[in-house]
């Protein structure tokens, strides 16, 4: 099933279901792309058409973010929480693990994704990495005949938003390799950025954490409140709350 949160289609699962489906695309060896979209990627959705497109078109599209899941509460169709690429892509990963399978690191400034495949081989023991690239190549279009990208079952794309789900559109058709956008999660799985202690994300204030190491990241977030705003507007305008999305 799934929610529209103003016009982008989220799919409605927790994270065991979510990394349950991407494991069976894993399995079925057809591709496939998984889009984490917090409420940056939501608020870009709300002015860019073809941005929208683009993540509505991904095979699964998680809501990687409170904002995005209050906004769905406002609307009165709830998501059953936030699904952060941060807990889903490690349970793929120690899955891959156990079944000696492959995934290629994509993203990043030179020598993240190498400090991170060192890391992670560590972290999963059996997990192969078949390859990393930097997120700053000239032109990622090749990485696709590449043969460690195509004996790849997972294909980490952290490019950060919007370019890495705009790769990820362009590139679907050619991969036999499941791709999830993943941010700037290759810079914590190469130890340079810390995640939020547990307590920080349990209480859905990991974004504040980020904030308070980052505090430039201020300019993009002070746009988000205006999107829980737009979902008041939507639910005050339209009364009743909608139904389901797509299915
Ligand atoms: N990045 C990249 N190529 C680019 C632009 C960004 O590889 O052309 C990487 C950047 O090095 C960082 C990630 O994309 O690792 C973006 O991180 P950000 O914190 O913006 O993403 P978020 O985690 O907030 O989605």
């Amino acid at each position: 099933m799934t929610v529209s949160v103003m016009g982008v289609e989220y799919d409605a699962l927790t994270l065991h279901r979510a990394a349950e489906r991407a494991a069976g695309m894993i399995g079925r060896k057809r591709g496939g792309s998984i889009v984490t979209a917090n409420t940056e990627i939501l608020r870009r959705c709300l002015r860019d058409s073809g941005y929208a497109a683009a993540i509505n078109g991904a095979d699964m599209v998680l809501a990687d973010g409170v904002g995005v899941v209050y906004a769905s509460r406002i609307l009165g169709t709830p998501l059953p929480g936030r699904v952060a690429g941060a807990d889903l892509v490690p349970l793929l990963l120690e899955r891959l693990a156990g079944e000696k399978g492959g995934v290629f690191l994509y993203g990043g400034r030179p020598g993240v994704a190498g400090r991170a495949a060192q890391r992670l081989r560590q972290r999963f023991p059996g997990l192969r990495i078949t390859g990393t690239e930097n997120g700053y190549i000239p032109s990622g279009d090749d990485l696709c005949l590449r043969e460690a990208v195509r004996s790849a079952d997972l294909l980490l794309v952290g490019l950060g938003a919007p370019r890495q789900e705009l790769w990820m559109r362009d590139h679907r058709a050619e991969l036999t390799a499941v791709m999830i956008g993943v941010g700037g999660l290759l810079d914590v799985f190469a130890g340079d950025v810390p995640r939020a202690p547990e307590r920080w994300q349990h209480a859905g204030l990991e974004w504040l954490w980020r904030l308070c190491r980052e505090p430039r990241r201020i300019t993009r977030m002070a746009p988000l409140p205006g999107v829980l705003l737009r979902a008041a507007a939507e639910r005050i305008g339209n009364g009743a709350p909608k139904g389901p999305g797509r299915n």
